[in-house]
């Protein structure tokens, strides 16, 4: 049972995930989740690092998907201006996004991965679907919106996945 919530990868931020890593894979599409995955979750728009690290992304023909639970006006405000395409009030970890999610990439769930800072929604989401899912650190640790219990439980998960030594990429 808790291995659904397990990611198979963890990074400490979305950088440390590289175009070259994703190419070799063979992976074309990337489902990522905003709020303290791409900016902390009261950040209206993308910085500049995130702007950069997207369209390197692209560039290196990943497609990407924003797929979130928060509302449509603040994640159409996020995704315009950088013209990419998302899916608000995904309900996750509920499938029906993560299906859109797939269509709007056009590509096969083993050409794609899920990236998000949440073990109930993203990663239990994504592994539901059967997709690869790559844990990351959360942007802003004082999320009001998140409970103490989810955080400590992704923290004792999180020390767990350190202590057996499993990181990004490798297979559980
Ligand atoms: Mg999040």
């Amino acid at each position: 049972m808790l291995k659904k919530f397990l990611p198979k990868g963890f990074v400490e931020d979305i950088y440390q995930i590289k175009t070259e890593h994703l190419n070799e894979r063979g992976i074309k599409g990337m489902i990522i989740d905003l709020d303290n995955t791409l900016v902390a979750w009261d950040c209206l728009d993308a910085t500049v690092e995130v702007a950069e690290w997207l369209k390197q992304m692209q560039q290196a023909g990943i497609r990407i998907v924003i797929v979130s639970n928060n509302n449509e006006e603040r994640v159409n405000r996020f995704a315009k201006p950088l013209q990419i395409p998302f899916v608000s009030k995904a309900n996750k970890p509920l499938g029906g996004a993560f299906k859109r999610a797939i269509k709007i990439l056009g590509t096969k769930k083993r050409e794609t991965i899920v990236v998000g800072d949440q073990l109930l929604t993203d990663i239990f989401g994504g592994n539901r679907q059967k997709i690869h899912t790559v844990l990351v650190n959360p942007v802003a640790t004082s999320d009001a919106k998140i409970t103490t219990f989810n955080r400590n439980l992704e923290s004792f998960i999180k020390e767990r996945l350190r202590k057996r030594g499993l990181v990004y990429w490798e297979e559980s």
